[in-house]
């Protein structure tokens, strides 16, 4: 009787692993028809949100359309104007 008892726990516990692997990510899977992200379509160089990028030197943010690129530090650097771009990156963050 115990080993009776001992097997089907055994098929519980075997079956419940998938079945409850398979529920969840159906419960996890939102509405259909409303996508969680918008087209990112006003992204890139248009006139919509602009990347905000901060200045190397003294960390002000501004527009990357503003912003002057460093090449000589690479081209993830830029900096707020020329005066700052000639001074180079600082790594101080305070
Ligand atoms: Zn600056």
């Amino acid at each position: 009787m115990t080993k009776f008892l001992l097997l089907v726990l055994l098929i519980v516990a075997v079956l419940w692993g998938p079945l409850s692997r398979l529920r969840k990510p159906a419960r996890q899977e939102p509405a259909r028809g409303k996508p969680a992200q918008p087209p990112t379509d006003t992204a890139g160089r248009g006139n919509g949100p602009q990347d905000i990028v901060p200045c190397a030197y003294c960390g002000v943010h501004l527009p990357r359309r503003e912003a002057l690129p460093g090449p000589e530090h690479g081209p993830t650097l830029v900096f707020c104007c020329a005066e700052h771009r000639r001074l180079g990156p600082r790594s101080s963050a305070t």
